[in-house]
């Protein structure tokens, strides 16, 4: 498998607008890509910073994994996504070796990604973003 950069840091907002009104009003980094993905229950936006990115995500839905992660943990980083040249490739080697993986599949990810999540059990805690994208 070949991962080539660090693709994305996840944060888990509250209220999406009070998030923009920090990372874009205040800190000066610009909004692209809003996008609502229902079949996660998430809004997100994605901040381009150097050669990676922020990527802002409200829930939708009360019962949507990021409302659920903030009523666990409060507000603040929710996964780390690290870009690979070949998703299907990568969750073949990763099933070989048995790790543990929440998405057997790629699924569709913001801004037409592959993603996959691997399971925090199997990275030391950390929810873990596979993504791969043109
Ligand atoms: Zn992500």
């Amino acid at each position: 498998m070949k991962v080539t950069k660090l693709d994305h840091i996840g944060i888990a907002v509250k209220n999406m607008d009070e998030a923009l009104a920090f990372y874009r009003d205040t800190l000066g980094l610009s909004s692209v890509g809003e996008e609502v993905i229902d079949e996660q229950k998430v809004k997100v936006a994605f901040l381009p910073l150097g050669d990676t990115e922020l990527e802002l995500l409200e829930s939708t839905s009360p019962d949507g994994p990021v409302a659920k992660f903030i009523e666990k943990r409060g507000e603040g980083i929710q996964h780390v996504a690290l870009r690979v040249e070949n998703i299907e490739e990568a969750l073949k080697e990763l099933k070989e070796k048995g790790f543990r993986l929440i998405d057997q599949q790629p699924r569709y990810g913001a801004g037409n990604a592959k993603i996959a999540f691997l399971h925090p059990k199997a990275t030391g805690g950390i929810l873990l973003e596979i993504s791969e994208r043109e």
